[in-house]
Protein backbone atom coordinates (compact mmCIF):
# COMPACT_ATOMS: atom_id res chain seq x y z
CA UNK A 1 0.00 0.00 0.00
CA UNK A 2 0.91 3.38 -0.59
CA UNK A 3 1.72 5.97 1.89
CA UNK A 4 0.07 9.40 0.58
CA UNK A 5 2.07 12.44 1.35
CA UNK A 6 1.31 16.22 1.06
CA UNK A 7 -2.50 15.97 0.89
CA UNK A 8 -2.83 18.19 3.80
CA UNK A 9 -0.85 20.78 2.17
CA UNK A 10 -1.85 20.66 -1.52
CA UNK A 11 1.84 19.65 -2.72
CA UNK A 12 2.46 16.24 -3.09
CA UNK A 13 4.63 14.21 -3.03
CA UNK A 14 5.47 10.59 -4.52
CA UNK A 15 3.72 8.08 -2.61
CA UNK A 16 7.00 5.94 -3.80
CA UNK A 17 8.97 8.15 -2.11
CA UNK A 18 12.26 10.16 -2.80
CA UNK A 19 14.23 9.57 -5.81
CA UNK A 20 17.31 7.62 -4.99
CA UNK A 21 20.49 9.20 -5.31
CA UNK A 22 20.89 10.61 -8.54
CA UNK A 23 24.58 9.02 -9.79
CA UNK A 24 27.22 11.61 -10.95
CA UNK A 25 27.61 9.87 -14.19
CA UNK A 26 26.90 11.11 -17.93
CA UNK A 27 23.79 8.99 -19.51
CA UNK A 28 26.11 6.85 -21.54
CA UNK A 29 28.37 5.82 -18.30
CA UNK A 30 25.08 5.47 -16.44
CA UNK A 31 22.81 3.37 -19.01
CA UNK A 32 25.80 1.02 -19.98
CA UNK A 33 27.18 0.49 -15.98
CA UNK A 34 26.10 -2.84 -16.24
CA UNK A 35 26.35 -3.70 -19.81
CA UNK A 36 28.93 -6.60 -18.49
CA UNK A 37 25.62 -8.61 -17.20
CA UNK A 38 24.41 -9.08 -19.94
CA UNK A 39 27.10 -8.44 -22.80
CA UNK A 40 25.90 -11.85 -25.34
CA UNK A 41 22.15 -10.78 -24.88
CA UNK A 42 20.46 -9.30 -27.59
CA UNK A 43 19.98 -5.38 -27.43
CA UNK A 44 18.15 -3.76 -30.61
CA UNK A 45 16.71 -5.68 -33.11
CA UNK A 46 14.85 -4.51 -36.42
CA UNK A 47 12.37 -6.60 -36.77
CA UNK A 48 12.27 -5.83 -40.91
CA UNK A 49 15.62 -6.26 -41.86
CA UNK A 50 16.82 -8.55 -39.45
CA UNK A 51 19.75 -6.32 -38.25
CA UNK A 52 20.49 -6.93 -34.79
CA UNK A 53 23.21 -6.22 -31.83
CA UNK A 54 24.08 -7.41 -28.32
CA UNK A 55 24.59 -5.36 -25.64
CA UNK A 56 28.09 -6.11 -25.86
CA UNK A 57 28.55 -4.96 -28.93
CA UNK A 58 26.34 -1.78 -28.85
CA UNK A 59 28.59 -0.79 -26.17
CA UNK A 60 31.87 -1.21 -28.15
CA UNK A 61 30.16 0.63 -31.31
CA UNK A 62 29.43 3.05 -29.20
CA UNK A 63 32.47 4.01 -27.63
CA UNK A 64 33.89 3.56 -31.61
CA UNK A 65 31.28 5.63 -32.98
CA UNK A 66 32.08 8.92 -30.30
CA UNK A 67 36.39 8.25 -31.00
CA UNK A 68 35.57 8.95 -34.79
CA UNK A 69 33.14 11.70 -34.15
CA UNK A 70 35.85 13.62 -32.78
CA UNK A 71 38.97 12.16 -34.11
CA UNK A 72 37.96 12.14 -37.61
CA UNK A 73 34.97 14.08 -38.17
CA UNK A 74 35.89 17.51 -36.93
CA UNK A 75 33.47 17.72 -34.24
CA UNK A 76 34.11 18.93 -30.86
CA UNK A 77 32.35 18.96 -27.37
CA UNK A 78 29.12 20.76 -27.34
CA UNK A 79 29.09 20.71 -31.02
CA UNK A 80 25.21 19.65 -32.28
CA UNK A 81 24.19 16.63 -34.22
CA UNK A 82 21.14 16.39 -36.09
CA UNK A 83 19.42 12.75 -36.16
CA UNK A 84 17.05 12.40 -39.53
CA UNK A 85 16.86 8.68 -39.12
CA UNK A 86 13.64 6.70 -38.10
CA UNK A 87 13.46 3.82 -35.65
CA UNK A 88 16.21 1.63 -36.73
CA UNK A 89 19.37 -0.30 -34.33
CA UNK A 90 21.86 2.20 -35.47
CA UNK A 91 19.77 5.23 -33.74
CA UNK A 92 21.27 4.09 -30.78
CA UNK A 93 24.53 3.93 -31.59
CA UNK A 94 25.15 7.16 -33.33
CA UNK A 95 22.98 9.30 -30.65
CA UNK A 96 24.98 7.53 -27.63
CA UNK A 97 27.98 7.53 -29.35
CA UNK A 98 27.64 11.75 -29.92
CA UNK A 99 26.55 12.45 -26.40
CA UNK A 100 29.85 10.22 -25.40
CA UNK A 101 31.42 12.09 -27.21
CA UNK A 102 30.14 15.11 -25.36
CA UNK A 103 28.06 16.15 -28.70
CA UNK A 104 24.60 17.77 -28.13
CA UNK A 105 21.66 15.41 -29.89
CA UNK A 106 19.13 16.79 -31.90
CA UNK A 107 16.32 14.66 -33.68
CA UNK A 108 13.61 15.41 -36.12
CA UNK A 109 10.94 13.05 -37.34
CA UNK A 110 11.96 12.16 -40.50
CA UNK A 111 8.68 12.41 -42.42
CA UNK A 112 8.87 16.14 -41.90
CA UNK A 113 9.53 18.28 -45.28
CA UNK A 114 12.57 19.55 -46.17
CA UNK A 115 11.52 23.20 -44.81
CA UNK A 116 10.20 21.91 -41.34
CA UNK A 117 13.53 19.98 -40.54
CA UNK A 118 15.73 23.29 -42.13
CA UNK A 119 14.03 25.25 -39.49
CA UNK A 120 14.90 22.90 -36.40
CA UNK A 121 18.24 22.19 -37.70
CA UNK A 122 19.02 25.65 -37.66
CA UNK A 123 17.27 26.72 -34.80
CA UNK A 124 19.51 24.31 -32.47
CA UNK A 125 22.38 25.05 -34.51
CA UNK A 126 23.55 21.81 -36.21
CA UNK A 127 26.96 20.77 -37.29
CA UNK A 128 26.63 17.51 -38.58
CA UNK A 129 23.44 15.86 -39.91
CA UNK A 130 23.14 11.65 -39.71
CA UNK A 131 20.73 10.10 -42.26
CA UNK A 132 19.69 6.75 -44.05
CA UNK A 133 20.39 6.37 -47.75
CA UNK A 134 16.67 7.23 -48.39
CA UNK A 135 16.81 10.67 -46.63
CA UNK A 136 20.72 11.86 -48.01
CA UNK A 137 19.56 13.80 -50.65
CA UNK A 138 17.04 15.68 -48.38
CA UNK A 139 20.63 15.96 -45.64
CA UNK A 140 22.75 17.35 -48.27
CA UNK A 141 20.55 19.92 -49.66
CA UNK A 142 19.53 20.96 -46.35
CA UNK A 143 23.07 20.59 -44.99
CA UNK A 144 24.94 23.18 -47.09
CA UNK A 145 21.98 26.22 -46.01
CA UNK A 146 22.77 25.95 -42.41
CA UNK A 147 25.13 28.31 -40.95
CA UNK A 148 27.16 25.70 -38.88
CA UNK A 149 26.79 22.92 -41.38
CA UNK A 150 29.91 20.65 -41.81
CA UNK A 151 29.03 17.08 -42.96
CA UNK A 152 26.63 14.14 -43.16
CA UNK A 153 26.77 10.96 -41.56
CA UNK A 154 24.91 7.92 -43.90
CA UNK A 155 23.71 4.93 -42.35
CA UNK A 156 24.19 1.94 -44.25
CA UNK A 157 25.92 4.42 -46.81
CA UNK A 158 29.22 4.93 -48.31
CA UNK A 159 31.91 7.95 -48.00
CA UNK A 160 31.35 10.53 -50.31
CA UNK A 161 33.80 13.45 -50.23
CA UNK A 162 33.12 15.73 -52.64
CA UNK A 163 29.17 15.81 -50.86
CA UNK A 164 30.83 15.61 -46.97
CA UNK A 165 29.25 12.40 -46.50
CA UNK A 166 30.64 9.89 -44.33
CA UNK A 167 29.56 6.43 -44.24
CA UNK A 168 28.84 5.02 -40.78
CA UNK A 169 30.31 1.57 -41.66
CA UNK A 170 33.69 3.43 -42.69
CA UNK A 171 33.87 5.73 -39.77
CA UNK A 172 33.11 2.61 -36.99
CA UNK A 173 36.21 0.37 -38.92
CA UNK A 174 38.54 2.90 -39.33
CA UNK A 175 40.03 2.59 -35.83
CA UNK A 176 40.12 6.08 -34.94
CA UNK A 177 41.21 7.14 -31.57
CA UNK A 178 40.65 9.78 -29.95
CA UNK A 179 40.36 11.29 -25.87
CA UNK A 180 37.13 11.42 -24.72
CA UNK A 181 35.85 14.70 -22.84
CA UNK A 182 35.04 14.16 -19.68
CA UNK A 183 31.62 15.52 -19.59
CA UNK A 184 29.60 17.02 -16.45
CA UNK A 185 26.46 15.43 -16.15
CA UNK A 186 25.46 19.18 -16.04
CA UNK A 187 25.76 19.30 -19.70
CA UNK A 188 23.03 19.91 -22.02
CA UNK A 189 22.40 16.33 -23.52
CA UNK A 190 19.52 16.41 -25.86
CA UNK A 191 17.31 19.33 -27.65
CA UNK A 192 13.93 18.04 -28.42
CA UNK A 193 11.71 20.02 -29.98
CA UNK A 194 8.10 21.15 -28.26
CA UNK A 195 5.86 24.30 -28.22
CA UNK A 196 5.16 23.59 -24.61
CA UNK A 197 2.09 26.03 -23.48
CA UNK A 198 2.00 28.35 -25.98
CA UNK A 199 3.52 29.62 -29.66
CA UNK A 200 6.16 27.72 -31.80
CA UNK A 201 8.62 24.58 -31.22
CA UNK A 202 11.21 25.34 -29.08
CA UNK A 203 14.05 23.64 -28.19
CA UNK A 204 14.01 21.68 -25.02
CA UNK A 205 17.29 21.81 -23.41
CA UNK A 206 17.91 18.14 -21.13
CA UNK A 207 21.07 17.58 -19.06
CA UNK A 208 22.26 14.23 -19.10
CA UNK A 209 21.36 14.67 -15.08
CA UNK A 210 17.78 14.71 -16.26
CA UNK A 211 17.64 12.43 -18.44
CA UNK A 212 19.71 10.00 -15.59
CA UNK A 213 17.30 11.39 -13.39
CA UNK A 214 14.04 10.09 -14.87
CA UNK A 215 15.72 6.33 -15.62
CA UNK A 216 16.11 6.77 -12.01
CA UNK A 217 12.61 7.51 -10.91
CA UNK A 218 11.17 4.49 -13.02
CA UNK A 219 13.54 1.85 -11.96
CA UNK A 220 11.59 1.17 -8.84
CA UNK A 221 9.45 -1.62 -7.79
CA UNK A 222 6.17 -0.53 -7.54
CA UNK A 223 6.42 -0.22 -11.78
CA UNK A 224 7.99 -1.77 -14.85
CA UNK A 225 8.81 -5.77 -13.70
CA UNK A 226 12.14 -5.99 -15.06
CA UNK A 227 11.75 -9.66 -15.68
CA UNK A 228 8.85 -11.81 -17.38
CA UNK A 229 7.26 -14.13 -15.23
CA UNK A 230 9.57 -16.78 -16.46
CA UNK A 231 12.13 -14.92 -14.96
CA UNK A 232 13.75 -14.06 -18.80
CA UNK A 233 14.80 -10.19 -19.46
CA UNK A 234 11.89 -8.17 -21.20
CA UNK A 235 11.41 -8.10 -25.23
CA UNK A 236 10.00 -5.14 -25.62
CA UNK A 237 8.44 -4.29 -29.02
CA UNK A 238 7.97 -0.83 -29.86
CA UNK A 239 7.14 1.54 -32.75
CA UNK A 240 7.42 4.73 -31.00
CA UNK A 241 9.37 6.82 -32.61
CA UNK A 242 13.10 6.67 -30.64
CA UNK A 243 12.68 11.17 -31.99
CA UNK A 244 10.29 11.48 -29.55
CA UNK A 245 11.73 11.83 -25.70
CA UNK A 246 9.18 9.22 -24.56
CA UNK A 247 10.91 6.98 -27.22
CA UNK A 248 14.07 8.03 -26.71
CA UNK A 249 14.31 7.93 -22.73
CA UNK A 250 11.30 6.17 -22.04
CA UNK A 251 11.62 2.77 -23.63
CA UNK A 252 15.02 3.31 -25.62
CA UNK A 253 17.47 4.07 -23.01
CA UNK A 254 15.25 2.49 -20.42
CA UNK A 255 15.61 -0.97 -21.50
CA UNK A 256 19.46 -0.47 -22.62
CA UNK A 257 19.47 0.24 -18.73
CA UNK A 258 17.74 -3.16 -17.95
CA UNK A 259 19.86 -5.45 -20.56
CA UNK A 260 16.41 -5.99 -22.21
CA UNK A 261 15.56 -6.75 -25.72
CA UNK A 262 14.62 -3.84 -27.87
CA UNK A 263 12.56 -4.49 -31.21
CA UNK A 264 11.29 -1.98 -33.77
CA UNK A 265 10.48 -0.95 -37.29
CA UNK A 266 11.51 2.00 -39.18
CA UNK A 267 7.47 2.29 -40.28
CA UNK A 268 4.55 1.26 -38.79
CA UNK A 269 2.69 -0.76 -40.99
CA UNK A 270 -0.47 -3.49 -39.59
CA UNK A 271 1.65 -6.23 -41.64
CA UNK A 272 5.25 -5.23 -40.29
CA UNK A 273 3.57 -5.14 -37.04
CA UNK A 274 1.63 -8.09 -36.90
CA UNK A 275 5.21 -10.15 -38.35
CA UNK A 276 6.85 -8.79 -35.06
CA UNK A 277 4.31 -10.05 -32.73
CA UNK A 278 3.67 -13.77 -34.49
CA UNK A 279 8.22 -13.92 -35.11
CA UNK A 280 9.38 -11.75 -31.52
CA UNK A 281 6.65 -12.81 -29.58
CA UNK A 282 7.18 -9.63 -27.38
CA UNK A 283 6.28 -9.68 -23.42
CA UNK A 284 5.70 -5.67 -23.57
CA UNK A 285 4.55 -3.46 -25.58
CA UNK A 286 5.15 0.51 -25.68
CA UNK A 287 1.85 2.18 -27.15
CA UNK A 288 0.03 5.71 -27.80
CA UNK A 289 -4.04 5.23 -27.41
CA UNK A 290 -3.89 4.90 -31.80
CA UNK A 291 -1.57 2.07 -31.23
CA UNK A 292 -3.63 0.51 -28.78
CA UNK A 293 -6.60 1.25 -30.69
CA UNK A 294 -5.36 -0.81 -33.61
CA UNK A 295 -4.93 -3.45 -31.59
CA UNK A 296 -7.63 -3.56 -29.90
CA UNK A 297 -10.02 -3.23 -33.35
CA UNK A 298 -8.06 -4.29 -36.44
CA UNK A 299 -9.69 -7.66 -37.27
CA UNK A 300 -6.17 -9.24 -38.57
CA UNK A 301 -5.23 -8.97 -35.26
CA UNK A 302 -5.93 -12.02 -33.06
CA UNK A 303 -5.63 -12.73 -29.33
CA UNK A 304 -3.00 -15.85 -29.97
CA UNK A 305 -0.97 -13.10 -32.26
CA UNK A 306 -1.26 -11.15 -28.07
CA UNK A 307 -0.99 -14.01 -25.82
CA UNK A 308 2.77 -13.55 -25.38
CA UNK A 309 1.90 -9.89 -23.86
CA UNK A 310 2.55 -9.51 -20.58
CA UNK A 311 2.62 -5.63 -20.20
CA UNK A 312 1.67 -2.96 -21.83
CA UNK A 313 2.18 0.69 -21.48
CA UNK A 314 0.57 3.43 -23.12
CA UNK A 315 1.25 7.68 -22.98
CA UNK A 316 1.85 10.83 -24.28
CA UNK A 317 -2.06 10.95 -24.76
CA UNK A 318 -5.39 10.66 -23.13
CA UNK A 319 -6.04 6.53 -23.09
CA UNK A 320 -9.92 6.19 -22.67
CA UNK A 321 -11.55 3.36 -20.49
CA UNK A 322 -13.65 2.25 -23.28
CA UNK A 323 -10.33 1.39 -25.09
CA UNK A 324 -8.76 -0.18 -22.85
CA UNK A 325 -12.42 -2.27 -22.42
CA UNK A 326 -11.80 -3.38 -26.13
CA UNK A 327 -7.98 -3.86 -25.46
CA UNK A 328 -8.93 -6.15 -22.55
CA UNK A 329 -11.90 -8.45 -24.97
CA UNK A 330 -9.36 -8.68 -27.47
CA UNK A 331 -6.44 -9.75 -25.80
CA UNK A 332 -9.14 -12.07 -23.33
CA UNK A 333 -6.87 -12.33 -20.28
CA UNK A 334 -6.81 -10.79 -17.07
CA UNK A 335 -3.27 -11.40 -16.40
CA UNK A 336 -1.64 -8.78 -18.05
CA UNK A 337 -0.84 -5.13 -16.78
CA UNK A 338 -2.12 -2.16 -19.09
CA UNK A 339 -0.68 1.17 -17.49
CA UNK A 340 -0.80 4.23 -18.27
CA UNK A 341 1.99 7.36 -17.48
CA UNK A 342 2.18 10.65 -18.07
CA UNK A 343 4.67 13.04 -19.18
CA UNK A 344 6.11 16.13 -21.39
CA UNK A 345 9.31 16.56 -23.27
CA UNK A 346 10.11 19.10 -20.62
CA UNK A 347 9.91 16.56 -18.15
CA UNK A 348 12.44 13.70 -19.85
CA UNK A 349 9.54 12.65 -20.44
CA UNK A 350 7.85 10.90 -17.16
CA UNK A 351 5.74 12.63 -14.13
CA UNK A 352 3.04 9.99 -13.45
CA UNK A 353 2.54 6.34 -13.51
CA UNK A 354 0.01 4.04 -12.82
CA UNK A 355 1.69 1.46 -10.26
CA UNK A 356 1.54 -2.60 -11.10
CA UNK A 357 -0.94 -2.62 -8.35
CA UNK A 358 -3.08 0.57 -9.25
CA UNK A 359 -6.74 -0.36 -7.71
CA UNK A 360 -9.61 -1.24 -10.61
CA UNK A 361 -11.56 1.63 -9.31
CA UNK A 362 -9.23 4.27 -10.29
CA UNK A 363 -10.62 4.27 -13.92
CA UNK A 364 -8.64 6.78 -16.44
CA UNK A 365 -5.96 8.08 -13.54
CA UNK A 366 -2.45 8.76 -14.95
CA UNK A 367 -1.57 7.48 -11.65
CA UNK A 368 0.63 9.16 -9.12
CA UNK A 369 3.66 11.13 -9.20
CA UNK A 370 6.90 9.32 -10.00
CA UNK A 371 9.73 8.56 -7.18
CA UNK A 372 10.85 12.39 -6.26
CA UNK A 373 8.56 14.55 -8.40
CA UNK A 374 6.63 16.48 -6.39
CA UNK A 375 2.84 18.18 -7.35
CA UNK A 376 0.25 20.96 -7.42
CA UNK A 377 -2.89 21.58 -8.70
CA UNK A 378 -3.43 25.21 -9.02
CA UNK A 379 -6.81 27.55 -9.77
CA UNK A 380 -7.12 28.44 -13.44
CA UNK A 381 -8.38 31.61 -11.98
CA UNK A 382 -7.27 32.36 -8.79
CA UNK A 383 -3.86 30.48 -8.94
CA UNK A 384 -4.41 29.07 -5.63
CA UNK A 385 -3.49 25.59 -4.42
CA UNK A 386 -6.24 22.87 -5.00
CA UNK A 387 -6.94 20.07 -2.80
CA UNK A 388 -8.27 16.93 -3.47
CA UNK A 389 -11.27 16.67 -6.64
CA UNK A 390 -10.65 19.67 -7.60
CA UNK A 391 -9.50 20.36 -11.34
CA UNK A 392 -6.75 23.29 -12.47
CA UNK A 393 -3.59 23.89 -13.85
CA UNK A 394 -1.20 20.75 -13.02
CA UNK A 395 2.69 21.44 -11.84
CA UNK A 396 5.41 19.62 -11.35
CA UNK A 397 8.63 19.94 -10.23
CA UNK A 398 11.59 17.54 -9.69
CA UNK A 399 14.91 16.67 -10.98
CA UNK A 400 13.65 15.35 -14.57
CA UNK A 401 12.42 19.24 -15.28
CA UNK A 402 14.39 20.67 -18.01
CA UNK A 403 17.34 23.25 -17.81
CA UNK A 404 14.93 25.72 -20.05
CA UNK A 405 14.24 26.42 -23.80
CA UNK A 406 17.24 26.89 -25.90
CA UNK A 407 17.67 30.78 -26.47
CA UNK A 408 14.12 31.93 -24.66
CA UNK A 409 14.61 33.13 -21.45
CA UNK A 410 10.81 34.69 -21.91
CA UNK A 411 9.24 30.90 -22.79
CA UNK A 412 11.34 29.55 -20.16
CA UNK A 413 10.32 31.93 -17.60
CA UNK A 414 6.55 31.31 -18.27
CA UNK A 415 6.72 27.96 -18.32
CA UNK A 416 8.93 27.41 -15.01
CA UNK A 417 8.46 29.58 -11.97
CA UNK A 418 10.94 30.78 -9.55
CA UNK A 419 10.29 27.95 -7.40
CA UNK A 420 10.95 25.71 -10.00
CA UNK A 421 7.59 24.46 -11.08
CA UNK A 422 6.94 22.98 -14.30
CA UNK A 423 3.55 24.71 -15.69
CA UNK A 424 2.14 22.03 -17.83
CA UNK A 425 -0.69 23.59 -19.42
CA UNK A 426 -2.87 20.41 -18.91
CA UNK A 427 -6.23 20.39 -16.46
CA UNK A 428 -6.07 17.51 -13.80
CA UNK A 429 -6.72 16.71 -10.21
CA UNK A 430 -6.32 14.33 -7.48
CA UNK A 431 -7.85 11.91 -5.02
CA UNK A 432 -7.54 11.10 -1.74
CA UNK A 433 -5.18 8.46 -2.96
CA UNK A 434 -2.89 11.17 -4.48
CA UNK A 435 -4.09 9.18 -7.95
CA UNK A 436 -4.06 11.96 -10.30
CA UNK A 437 -6.32 12.48 -13.72
CA UNK A 438 -6.02 15.10 -16.68
CA UNK A 439 -8.97 16.23 -17.47
CA UNK A 440 -8.70 19.29 -20.43
CA UNK A 441 -6.02 21.57 -21.61
CA UNK A 442 -5.42 24.94 -21.01
CA UNK A 443 -2.50 25.32 -23.62
CA UNK A 444 -2.75 25.72 -26.96
CA UNK A 445 -1.02 22.53 -27.95
CA UNK A 446 -2.75 20.17 -30.37
CA UNK A 447 -2.06 16.30 -29.97
CA UNK A 448 -2.55 14.34 -33.19
CA UNK A 449 -2.12 10.30 -32.61
CA UNK A 450 0.64 11.11 -29.70
CA UNK A 451 2.68 13.78 -31.95
CA UNK A 452 2.47 17.74 -31.46
CA UNK A 453 1.16 20.06 -33.63
CA UNK A 454 1.49 23.80 -32.66
CA UNK A 455 -1.09 25.82 -33.87
CA UNK A 456 0.57 29.15 -33.84
CA UNK A 457 2.94 26.92 -36.86
CA UNK A 458 -0.08 26.66 -39.16
CA UNK A 459 -1.35 29.54 -38.61
CA UNK A 460 1.66 31.64 -39.49
CA UNK A 461 1.58 29.28 -42.83
CA UNK A 462 -1.86 29.96 -42.98
CA UNK A 463 -1.18 33.94 -42.59
CA UNK A 464 0.92 33.79 -45.42
CA UNK A 465 -1.41 33.27 -47.69
CA UNK A 466 -2.89 36.04 -50.20
CA UNK A 467 -6.35 36.58 -49.46
CA UNK A 468 -6.38 35.89 -45.40
CA UNK A 469 -7.02 38.13 -42.79
CA UNK A 470 -6.76 36.25 -40.03
CA UNK A 471 -6.55 32.71 -38.98
CA UNK A 472 -6.81 30.34 -35.92
CA UNK A 473 -6.36 26.48 -35.64
CA UNK A 474 -7.67 24.31 -32.75
CA UNK A 475 -7.70 20.54 -32.32
CA UNK A 476 -11.04 18.98 -32.53
CA UNK A 477 -11.61 15.37 -31.35
CA UNK A 478 -10.95 12.31 -33.55
CA UNK A 479 -11.92 8.94 -32.81
CA UNK A 480 -8.95 7.62 -34.70
CA UNK A 481 -5.80 10.42 -34.03
CA UNK A 482 -7.63 11.74 -30.82
CA UNK A 483 -7.59 15.06 -32.04
CA UNK A 484 -6.81 16.97 -35.44
CA UNK A 485 -6.32 20.19 -36.21
CA UNK A 486 -9.20 22.55 -37.97
CA UNK A 487 -8.66 26.06 -39.25
CA UNK A 488 -10.97 28.96 -38.68
CA UNK A 489 -10.44 31.83 -41.82
CA UNK A 490 -11.26 35.31 -41.87
CA UNK A 491 -10.61 35.94 -45.57
CA UNK A 492 -10.03 39.48 -47.10
CA UNK A 493 -13.11 41.27 -48.31
CA UNK A 494 -12.39 41.02 -52.15
CA UNK A 495 -10.77 37.21 -51.35
CA UNK A 496 -12.09 33.80 -53.33
CA UNK A 497 -9.63 32.10 -51.59
CA UNK A 498 -11.44 28.23 -50.84
CA UNK A 499 -11.12 25.81 -48.35
CA UNK A 500 -9.14 23.47 -51.05
CA UNK A 501 -6.99 26.04 -51.65
CA UNK A 502 -6.15 26.50 -47.86
CA UNK A 503 -5.71 22.74 -47.30
CA UNK A 504 -3.82 22.18 -50.32
CA UNK A 505 -0.99 24.64 -49.63
CA UNK A 506 -0.77 23.88 -45.99
CA UNK A 507 -0.68 20.47 -46.78
CA UNK A 508 1.80 20.75 -49.12
CA UNK A 509 4.13 22.49 -46.21
CA UNK A 510 4.08 20.19 -43.44
CA UNK A 511 4.14 16.48 -42.58
CA UNK A 512 1.05 14.03 -42.46
CA UNK A 513 -0.09 14.39 -39.39
CA UNK A 514 -0.38 18.29 -38.60
CA UNK A 515 -2.46 18.61 -42.53
CA UNK A 516 -5.52 19.87 -41.75
CA UNK A 517 -7.62 16.94 -41.47
CA UNK A 518 -10.66 18.82 -39.33
CA UNK A 519 -11.32 20.73 -42.33
CA UNK A 520 -11.50 25.16 -42.65
CA UNK A 521 -14.08 26.88 -42.05
CA UNK A 522 -14.78 30.36 -42.51
CA UNK A 523 -16.06 32.65 -39.86
CA UNK A 524 -16.83 36.32 -39.72
CA UNK A 525 -13.65 37.18 -37.24
CA UNK A 526 -11.80 35.37 -34.33
CA UNK A 527 -12.47 35.78 -31.14
CA UNK A 528 -9.27 37.27 -29.17
CA UNK A 529 -9.13 38.67 -25.87
CA UNK A 530 -8.01 42.36 -25.11
CA UNK A 531 -4.48 41.90 -25.00
CA UNK A 532 -4.96 39.61 -28.15
CA UNK A 533 -4.53 36.17 -27.63
CA UNK A 534 -7.00 33.79 -29.60
CA UNK A 535 -9.74 32.77 -27.13
CA UNK A 536 -9.90 29.09 -28.44
CA UNK A 537 -11.69 27.27 -26.37
CA UNK A 538 -14.70 30.00 -27.10
CA UNK A 539 -13.91 29.03 -30.97
CA UNK A 540 -13.92 25.16 -30.06
CA UNK A 541 -17.44 25.52 -27.86
CA UNK A 542 -18.91 27.49 -30.54
CA UNK A 543 -18.22 25.95 -33.90
CA UNK A 544 -16.65 21.92 -32.67
P1 LIG B 1 4.95 15.82 -25.44
O1 LIG B 1 5.83 16.91 -24.96
O2 LIG B 1 4.95 15.68 -26.92
O3 LIG B 1 5.25 14.53 -24.75
O4 LIG B 1 3.47 16.23 -25.05
C1 LIG B 1 3.10 16.42 -23.72
C2 LIG B 1 1.63 16.56 -23.61
O5 LIG B 1 0.97 15.36 -24.05
C3 LIG B 1 1.14 16.74 -22.20
O6 LIG B 1 1.31 18.06 -21.73
C4 LIG B 1 -0.32 16.34 -22.33
O7 LIG B 1 -1.09 17.39 -22.89
C5 LIG B 1 -0.24 15.19 -23.32
N1 LIG B 1 -0.19 13.91 -22.60
C6 LIG B 1 0.87 13.12 -22.36
N2 LIG B 1 0.52 12.00 -21.69
C7 LIG B 1 -0.81 12.09 -21.48
C8 LIG B 1 -1.78 11.25 -20.83
N3 LIG B 1 -1.47 10.07 -20.31
N4 LIG B 1 -3.05 11.69 -20.79
C9 LIG B 1 -3.40 12.87 -21.33
N5 LIG B 1 -2.55 13.70 -21.97
C10 LIG B 1 -1.26 13.32 -22.05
Amino acid sequence: KVQTRGLATGIIKSPLGPCPKIPNENLVEYIYKNVDEFIEEPAATCAVSGRSYTHGMLRMLVNKCSQALLGHCGLKPRDVIGLLLPNIPEFLIICHGAMEAGLTVTFVNPLYTPDEIRRQFENAGVKMIVTVPILLEVATTIGPLLPKYNSTICIGGEDDPANNVHGLMSLLTAGYESELPGISPRELALLPYSSGTTGLPKGVMLSHHNLVSNLVQGDHPALMDKLTKDGKRQTIFTVLPFFHIFGFNGIMNLSLRDGQHLITIPRFTPEDYIKTLIEYRPSFLFVVPSLLLFLATHPAVTKKHLASIEGVQSGAAPLTEGLLQKFREKIGRTDIIIRQGYGMTESSPVTFCMPKLTPPSKIGTIGIPYPGTESKIISLTSGEVQGTHKSGELLVRGPQIMMGYLNNEEATAETIDEDGWLHTGDVAYYDEDAYFYIVDRCKELIKVKGNQVSPTELENLILGLDGIADAAVVGIPDTLAGEVPRAFIVKRKDSDITEEDITKYVNLKVTHYKRLAGGVKFVESIPRNPSGKILRNELKIQNC
